[in-house]
């Protein structure tokens, strides 16, 4: 039993912005009414923050708040546009490393899509702190940008694991590792394969790879199919956001962001500044990412009679605008009223899973060691600014570093190579991947080497970006250009 004897647990509130305080108002109401040992601690974060001059829009309060209780619900923050701030939201994530996301993508009753009837319910986990999302971006010229995309070994263990572990607590089958690892195969390859290592851990889960593109298609085509899905940062944002159509949208879809010190359960939709303060919003993603932090609590029994009343409500009505039937219309606190008279009800179609706490993966905190023999520089490519053509950069640079202990192997524009000329036609940008590796084949490259090849080129050829080329543990650790050998 989980009622009545348990001793409050402090969980920090953070209203947000827009109709955040409202769902956020509905959710903490909903909590009381059904008994769960809450006590918030309500702390500032989002518009007001970022107006009074902190430029990460999370006060020290907030932080300090976070630290003590390690559990969060969170109203949306509002993102400030055009003067270079970052997102609180991603702050957060940042700051306390909440580095998986999980956003559980249910049929509910009530709520008739496409889709109703084909008894969707599937887990999407998504690594929520690395990937083009760690927000490392440079001008490389004047016109061309770009932004890193990086994927660590331990972030795909820890993702990986997560994903598998929410599958035991959820007594689930199967976890879908969801990549591009076909194109990038170092990056997404990577959590390939640790997903691959990893997964002999949990024999009773099936492990199974899809593809991203197809996997936006089976998700339209047969999304019954899928249990857990795991994927890198940017596909698993745009997957959910897909995923959540298929069941109602944003104004339904739960989410939480999961680290080791840290978890925070928050409704997928932003502030939804049109509707604020209007008693519009539909607190429904609200409750449910709170019936997610009853579950991480492990407050079960309060978890799912908070479900089955807002389940039976969506089911019966009334329901707010965003999803009501006609002739039906209640406002964000007739909704949440509702819910509150249903608490202690079932819905009729809903067959709650039996939950089990879920296991938090144990990964080492602190950095790497990856020990410096494994890697053996082979190379290196030099990315130059110029308007000259492929060939007359080409033999420039040839002739630059002639004499030298390294050649010039090759040039790529936008990992096309272009010199030596390959005859087909290349549109061109100013940014040239210049890749040079030892004259002698097998040497190794040495700093020296590429120290002097820059010296050479600085003169003449603007260099903004280096990039070392290494064998890691005997493998080749860079990609080719296309039409490179
Ligand atoms: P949004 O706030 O999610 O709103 C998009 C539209 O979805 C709303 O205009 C509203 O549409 C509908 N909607 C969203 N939540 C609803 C709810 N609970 N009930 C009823 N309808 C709902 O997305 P946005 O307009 O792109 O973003 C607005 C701000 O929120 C931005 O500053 C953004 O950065 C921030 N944001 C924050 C978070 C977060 O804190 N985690 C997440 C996403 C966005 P109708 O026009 O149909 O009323």
């Amino acid at each position: 039993m989980n009622s009545g004897v348990e001793s409050p647990r402090r969980v920090t509130l953070i209203p947000g912005d827009g109709i955040g305080p409202e769902v956020v108002a509905a959710a903490a109401r909903v909590i009381a009414a059904a008994g769960a040992p809450i006590e918030w601690d309500s702390v500032r974060a989002g518009r007001e923050v970022f107006a009074e001059g902190n430029a990460t829009g999370v006060s020290a309060g907030a932080i300090e708040s976070l630290k003590r209780t390690g559990v969060c619900l969170k109203g949306p923050l509002e993102t400030p546009i055009g003067h270079g701030g970052k997102s609180a939201n991603v702050t957060l994530r940042k700051l306390f490393e909440t580095y998986g996301n999980t956003r559980p993508v249910r049929e509910l009753p009530g709520i008739v899509t496409p889709f109703s009837g084909r008894g969707i319910d599937f887990v999407v986990v998504r690594e929520n702190v690395e990937d083009l999302y760690a927000g490392i971006e440079h001008m490389q010229t004047a016109t061309v940008a770009q932004c890193l995309k990086l994927v660590s070994e331990k972030g795909c263990e820890k993702i990986s694991r997560l994903a598998f572990e929410v599958a035991l607590a959820e007594g689930r089958r199967s976890v879908t590792c969801v990549t591009k690892a076909n194109i990038m195969k170092l990056t997404e390859g990577l959590l390939k394969r640790t997903f691959e290592r990893v997964a002999s851990d949990y024999p009773d889960i099936e492990p199974r790879y899809m593809l991203v593109d197809n996997c936006a298609h089976q998700l339209v085509r047969q999304p019954e199919a899928f249990d857990v899905l795991v994927t890198t940062n940017m596909n698993g944002d745009i997957l959910s956001d897909l995923a959540s159509g298929l069941v109602g949208g944003l104004g339904v879809a739960p989410g939480a962001n999961i680290g080791q010190d840290l978890a925070m359960f928050e409704a997928v939709h932003g502030t939804a500044p049109d509707i604020a303060g209007r008693d519009l919003a539909n607190p429904t993603a609200m409750l449910l990412s709170a019936v997610m932090m009853l579950r991480h609590l492990r407050l079960f029994e309060a978890a799912d009679r908070v479900e089955g009343a807002v389940l039976l409500t969506l089911e019966r009505g009334p329901r707010t605008g965003d999803i009501a039937g006609k002739g039906e219309r209640a406002g964000t606190r007739g909704f949440t009223d509702a819910v509150i008279g249903n608490l202690g009800k079932a819905p009729s179609v809903w067959k709650p899973r039996a939950y089990r706490p879920l296991h938090l993966p144990e990964v080492a905190m602190g950095p790497d060691t990856s020990p410096a023999e494994r890697m053996r520089p082979v190379g290196a490519d030099v990315f130059v600014d110029s308007s000259l053509s492929p060939t007359a950069l080409g033999e420039d640079i040839a002739a630059l570093v002639a004499g030298l202990p390294i050649k010039l192997k090759m040039i790529s524009n936008r990992g096309t190579v272009v010199y030596p000329l390959t005859g087909t036609p290349t549109d061109c940008v100013d940014h040239w991947r210049c890749r040079f590796v030892p004259r002698e084949a097998g040497a190794t490259f040495t700093d020296d080497m590429l120290i002097e090849t820059l010296r050479r080129l600085a003169p003449t050829h603007r260099f903004m970006h280096i990039e070392k080329l290494c064998d890691v543990d005997g493998q080749r650790g860079y990609a080719l250009a296309q039409g490179e050998e």
